[in-house]
């Protein structure tokens, strides 16, 4: 396919998830805000991020961490205005970085006025925006998100005298989406925030929006995926280049249709197949199902991206390993009870994870750096950070950026943070910042932006087509092509140096030397066609196959 088509910006950018609430506080009120953030679009301009991806900011009770929306057309008071935001994105613009942001669609807080209208009588034209019914269903108990932490999925409401139904917590009712008046104000929504300034949007909850049947469970068939075309016809209509990135933890055979035959519904999704699996290599040292988890998730539409990531803002959900596989990285990542949570995953953030161990805490970024799509970053991850396992739930991992070592971590001139900073220990803010790494060459968030640096001169990764090179079980060895250039990616998952061996083509003439992007030992192949090196504990490598260090001449 001609290089044109191929051209689009989110196959070959580094996203960066951030929560305005905890990166940086710009008036001194303990909470992170607009003005804080934009103040700090350097530091993510340095690390070579191309798109920044906010979670829920727009006005909300906050029992949910924003993904209860009281006015979808607002930013919440906290932190900042509408004029705030605007000059944030304008920030941005001139940086070359791009804004995506977190729509939380399938449900609203129960403090928003189309719920408050829709429970007060049954002839208000709001009624049918949410899902009621007169009789107590059956099954109440069936189907929740957040097991043990929810008693149910639909809840009777006085004043309605009916109950409601809501896949999450009961103080977030699900919107009605086979209304139309419904699917027309989320369009509305949609371009209210293109015109600000937004690129792109993470839609959450993806599969719940398009259901067609509320007892039925995510992962099932019968879906509206009419919807998502709609979503993106209306999106890049209003703005040509923008982006939906679905939150979709659907079985492999599923995606496609997610992605759509002719790739005319989502661009991207996170990879959940993928994620729980490098957890598991760096568990136990073995790369097989990784391996399996990348070739299940190979064939999807040419302008298709899957976004890969390590940790997010909630949970690492285990829930798609076997029940073998899931202990195997509970016994090695999360021992304790505390440091899981909804029976399915791990409450902790990656440095923890991998034990503070520099090696592996590299090994895992390089690797993501280097699988096929598009990485997405943590806040915080770029330096290290930690959890503080104190916290209820999820907030274990959602604690303010650590600035520097002064007062409240640089994050606030405030004497309290809205989130405590983790203060105490190895991850403490005395320990892990910003500041003090910058100083340092061999720091963690120095390293990031050389790696980073070096990902985005390879679009062979983000563009090309990707082979897993058959090797040792604890290696993982990718070969991207694209435009007839090639990258070859190495990691070693075990904590043994390993004598790697393998051959990247059949053909046994064409065997180019091997040329390491990150250091001066390269590989030359030997007169049977195998290339064999030793690779370090936890080792990563990257190399271009070709006689040079840049990319080669087109063959075309
Ligand atoms: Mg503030």
């Amino acid at each position: 396919m001609p290089r044109m088509v191929q051209m689009v910006w989110y196959k070959n950018a580094i996203i960066y998830s951030v929560n305005v609430e905890s990166y940086m506080d710009g008036n001194g009120d303990g909470i992170g805000d607009f003005k804080g953030l934009a103040r700090r679009l350097d530091h993510i301009h340095g690390i070579g991020v191309g798109a920044i991806w906010l979670l829920p900011f727009q006005s909300s009770p906050r029992q949910d961490h924003g993904y209860d929306v009281s006015d979808y057309y607002s930013v919440d008071p906290r932190f900042g205005t509408l004029g705030d935001f605007v000059e944030f994105t304008d920030q941005c613009a001139q940086r070359g970085i791009r804004v995506m942001m977190d729509l939380v669609f399938n449900h609203t807080s129960d403090q928003h006025p189309w719920f408050q209208e829709s429970r007060s009588s049954p002839d208000n034209p709001k009624r049918d925006w949410y899902m009621w019914s007169k009789e107590k269903p059956e099954n109440i108990h069936e189907g929740m998100v957040f097991p043990g932490k929810q008693e149910a999925v639909w809840t009777y409401d006085k004043k309605a005298r009916a109950w409601y139904f809501h896949r999450f917590h009961k103080f977030q009712p699900d919107l009605n989406m086979k209304n139309p008046e419904v699917q027309a104000e989320i369009l509305r929504i949609m371009g209210f925030w293109l015109r600000l300034g937004v690129s792109g949007f993470r839609l959450d909850a993806v599969p719940f929006i398009i259901a067609t049947d509320e007892h039925e469970e995510a992962g099932g068939t019968e879906r509206e995926f009419a919807l998502l075309r709609k979503m993106r016809e209306f999106s890049q209509f209003r703005d040509g280049d923008s982006v939906l990135l679905a939150e979709a933890n659907v079985k492999p055979e599923a995606s496609i249709e997610y992605f759509g035959p002719s790739a005319e519904r989502l661009h991207m999704m996170f990879n959940f197949w993928v994620n729980p699996r490098i957890f598991y290599a760096f568990a136990t040292g073995d790369a097989g199902p990784l391996k399996e988890g990348l070739e299940k998730t190979r064939e999807i539409p040419q302008s298709s991206q899957w976004a890969q990531f390590l940790r997010n803002h909630d949970e690492l959900d285990l829930s798609r390993l076997t029940e073998e596989q899931r202990q195997k990285v509970y016994d090695e990542m999360a021992p304790d009870e505390g440091m899981r949570v909804f029976d399915r995953g791990i409450r902790r953030r990656l440095g923890p994870m991998l034990k503070g161990d520099q090696r592996r805490i590299k090994a895992a970024n390089s690797l993501l750096m280097s699988l096929p799509g598009t990485p997405v970053l943590r806040y915080g991850d770029e330096i290290g950070m930690g959890e503080n396992l104190d916290l209820e739930g999820r907030t274990a991992i959602r604690t303010p950026m650590q600035w520097d070592e002064h007062g409240q971590g640089g994050f606030t001139t405030a004497e309290e943070a809205c989130i405590p900073l983790i203060e105490h220990g190895p991850y403490g803010f005395h320990e892990v910042n910003v500041s003090q790494q910058r100083r340092d060459p061999e720091s963690l968030l120095n390293w990031f932006e050389r790696i980073i640096r070096l990902r985005q001169e390879l679009p062979e990764i983000g563009y090309g087509a990707f082979r897993i090179i058959e090797t040792e079980p604890e290696i993982l060895a990718m070969c991207h092509e694209w435009e007839g250039s090639a990258i070859l990616t190495v990691h070693n998952f075990d904590g043994q140096p390993r004598q790697v061996e393998f051959r990247i083509n059949e053909d046994e003439q064409e065997k180019p030397p091997l040329i390491n992007l990150l250091s001066n030992d390269h590989v030359q192949p030997q007169a049977d066609g195998m290339y064999r090196f030793v690779i370090d504990p936890y080792g990563y490598n990257w190399f271009r196959c070709g006689a040079t260090s840049v990319g080669l001449a087109r063959k075309d």
